[in-house]
């Protein structure tokens, strides 16, 4: 099977490292890829959110499979154009990926599937939403409708904080036209993990669930990023509480899309807070979570082309998946002054040393290679150094070892990913 990939991250070099083992493989592509995607499928010069230019792409070379990474070119349609010209797709239609592309819109089919979720209102109104906000109290939390790369929720403490947020959000639009409609919901104390499952339209394969780290600094200090480290799995996700995910939220939602002639296809990310009275859900994400991707991935012992053409195909019901018996960890390596601005272009060494650690793969989230053949950091996030391990411990151990093997002086990770797994653990 010939298979296409989008994207160029560290989701996309996890997906791809996977699929090339797969024996059903003949040939893997990755749009725009990376330098480390490279080793293991060809990587094409066309954008990820280059709609024609990769539908075109798929056409000419009689791609069999697109497995589609970002939630970007889904929200733009690539999903739609693929099915339009033949071609098989891992990834929902646009209307599907709304599910992401509008908290509103999200809200609303989660309400209807009845899933245990935040109370909530929607505004296009800024002194309707300040009302709200007055009549429900502190702590609230202020969301803007559309996608603003993980910046546009403001867990507010104060009442204060909310009419802020709604200022910045819908008077001064910070975020732009996402900013045009807020959610406004219930703030939740919990502990937060993430469930993911394929879908096929009709049904869901549940996959497994991992905890991410999204501050930059250690104890989980400063500002958020796009994910610092994940690893699974994620002590808090029981297996019981595994079947209540599947069971309360994901097969509802399902149901609830399809008969909302919106079947969903693909991967559904399912943010939870677990509280004191049990599972609710905060967001569902239409893509793998990045670096939750990398620690899903490392664990699954099937192969994974015959199930994403599976889910691909309406026919799920046929395919299940085998998982290592063990824990996956992924460290993130990011260029220093992250998420701030930072110097790219800069050389990394030792990426031969740090692969060769016992159990440990470096993936390459923003890396490409100069005119001398060397790997430089060309993004925020650079590396994911992922190792598996017998427990937690093990593959934390094997992680920071690798970690230390890199000769990478612009670079830097978090020292405690987690810090939460092992604190259970006694360890
Ligand atoms: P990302 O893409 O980074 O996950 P997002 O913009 O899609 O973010 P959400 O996931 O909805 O936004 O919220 C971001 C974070 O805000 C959550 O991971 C959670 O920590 C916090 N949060 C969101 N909703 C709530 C809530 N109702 N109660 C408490 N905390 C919340």
């Amino acid at each position: 099977m010939k298979v296409l990939v989008v994207g160029g991250g560290g989701r996309e070099h996890a997906l791809c490292w996977k699929l090339a083992q797969s024996p059903l493989l003949t040939k893997l592509w990755c749009a725009p890829g990376n330098a480390g995607i490279g080793t293991v499928a060809e990587c094409v010069a066309i954008g990820a959110e280059d709609v024609a230019g990769l539908v075109a792409f798929a056409q000419a070379n009689t791609v069999d499979l697109v497995v589609v990474g970002p939630e970007g070119p889904l929200c733009l349609g690539l999903a739609d154009r693929l099915s339009e010209a033949g071609i098989k797709v891992f990834g929902p239609s646009q209307a599907a990926a709304e599910l992401e592309g509008s908290k509103g819109f999200m809200k609303d089919i989660v309400w209807k599937a009845g899933i245990p979720t935040a109370w909530y209102g929607r505004f296009t109104d800024i002194d309707k939403a300040k009302a709200f906000v007055r009549e429900k109290g502190a702590p609230i939390v202020v969301k803007t409708d559309g996608l603003a790369a993980g910046k546009g929720v403001v867990v507010a403490m104060t009442l204060d904080e909310a009419l802020g947020a709604i200022d910045d959000m819908m008077g001064t639009k910070v975020f732009g036209d996402a900013g045009n409609e807020l959610v406004i919901e219930e703030y939740l104390d919990g502990e937060e993990a993430s469930f993911f499952a394929l879908c096929d339209g009709k049904t869901a394969l549940g996959l497994v669930a991992a905890q991410d780290h999204k501050r930059v600094g250690d104890g989980d200090t400063g500002p958020n990023t796009g994910g610092m480290g994940a690893y699974s799995p994620a002590p808090v996700v029981t297996p019981e509480r595994e079947a209540l995910v599947m069971e309360t939220c994901i097969l509802p939602a399902i149901r609830t899309m399809a008969a909302e002639g919106k079947p969903y296809t693909g991967v559904l990310f399912a943010g939870l807070m677990f509280t004191k009275n049990g599972p609710r859900l905060l967001e569902f994400n239409v893509r793998f979570g990045d670096p939750e991707c990398q620690v899903l991935m490392a664990r699954l012992k099937s192969d994974l082309l015959p199930v994403l053409l599976a889910a691909a195909e309406g026919r799920l019901d046929q395919v299940s998946l085998e998982w290592r018996d063990q824990c996956a960890l992924v460290v993130v390596m990011a260029a220093a002054g992250y998420p701030g601005s930072y110097q790219k272009n800069t050389v990394i060494g030792g990426l031969d040393q740090a692969g060769a650690v016992d159990g440990v793969t470096v993936l390459h989230a923003g890396t490409a290679f100069n005119d001398q053949g060397q790997v430089v950091a060309t993004g925020g996030r650079v590396l994911g150094v992922t190792a598996i391990g017998d427990t937690v411990k093990q593959a934390r151990e094997r992680a920071y070892k690798a970690v230390d093997a890199l000769d990478w002086q612009q670079g830097f990770c978090r020292r405690d990913i987690a810090w939460r797994a092992l604190a259970r653990d006694g360890a």
